[in-house]
């Protein structure tokens, strides 16, 4: 007995406990933050394909935190899935989007999509369904124009699940994508088994396009299979001309990318509009 307590102990290195205490600190300083007001939604441009012209926006989180500047949400969001704030914050991320959206899109001719990422926890929560239907309610918004990301992480919570989430948004009127579509070993029977609207092709594909005829093949295939099933397809991280050039070619609706803008503060995009040329 003596001995598994020593094991115990053992196994508690000064390292874990560190580590322990970060995670706490950094829960403590993510709620902290949401009353604070400390996060920040930077917009990226999804651009029509062949015309170049801009259709809408893609939501990214960031933290501006008091002493290490502007916080990535890779830095983040696990954190906040795994302790449940991923709701509170997902919540604000769609307040956020409905607000902004109503501002593009009320007495415009041309109409704004908005891009919302929403984490397999919070897609899964009963609350979100209630969530978007009170903000429809709220909000002058289209409900055409908002769309969900998630990832394909969220069908390991089972098939049923899953699908009757999405057939509650369906209700809605609000789309649904597949985020980093590819990465997952699960992709062709997500497309078989999931009613979703959209994919979004992940950048491993498209960063080597033009050199790699093995992304571009994969590519190719994704689109047309994508077009067959009537699906939105964004191409993501278009960074180079020719890689724009490559997706025109095989036909892919819609991109997005460093090429076209990185992710903005609201603040910049009325200037960014002003000037873009298509
Ligand atoms: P994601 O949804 O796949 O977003 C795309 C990421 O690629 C973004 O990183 C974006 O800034 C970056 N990116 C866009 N174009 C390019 C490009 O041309 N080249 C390269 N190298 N990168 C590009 P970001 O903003 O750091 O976000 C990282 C991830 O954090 C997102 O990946 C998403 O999974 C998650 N995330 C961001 N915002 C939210 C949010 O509001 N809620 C949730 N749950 N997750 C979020
Ligand atoms: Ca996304
Ligand atoms: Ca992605
Ligand atoms: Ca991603």
């Amino acid at each position: 007995r003596k001995r598994n307590i020593r094991n115990v102990k053992a196994i508690f290195t000064d390292d874990m406990l560190t580590v322990m205490a970060d995670d706490l600190n950094v829960e403590m300083n993510l709620r902290r933050a949401l009353d604070l007001d400390e996060f920040e939604l930077y917009y990226q441009p999804q651009i029509d394909c062949q015309s170049g012209k801009v259709i809408g926006f893609e939501s990214l989180i960031r933290w501006n935190h008091p002493e290490r500047g502007l916080v990535s949400p890779v830095e983040f969001i696990n954190l906040a899935e795994s302790t449940g704030l991923i709701i509170p914050i997902g919540e604000w991320v769609i307040t956020q989007a409905f607000q902004q959206l109503e501002k593009w899109n009320v007495n415009k001719q041309v109409e704004f999509t908005l891009s919302v990422n929403i984490s397999p926890r919070h897609f899964l929560d009963v609350r979100l369904y209630d969530f978007l239907k009170q903000s429809l309610e709220t909000y002058q918004v289209n409900p055409k124009n908002l769309n969900i990301e998630i990832t394909e992480n969220v069908a390991m919570e089972g098939l049923t699940q899953v699908q009757y989430r999405m057939s509650k948004l369906h209700e809605l009127g609000i789309t649904v994508s597949i985020d980093d579509f590819g990465t997952g070993f699960s992709a062709f029977q997500y497309l078989q088994h999931f009613p979703v609207q959209g994919i979004k092709i992940d950048r491993q594909f498209i960063r080597d396009i033009a050199e790699n005829e093995k992304s571009m093949g994969i590519t190719k295939t994704i689109i047309d299979l994508g077009k067959m099933m009537k699906l939105n397809i964004i191409s993501e991280g278009v960074e180079t001309v020719e890689q724009w050039e490559i997706l025109k070619k095989l036909g892919c609706p819609q991109l997005q990318g460093y090429y076209f803008s990185k992710p903005m503060p609201l603040k910049e995009i009325e200037n960014w509009l002003n000037q873009y040329q298509h």
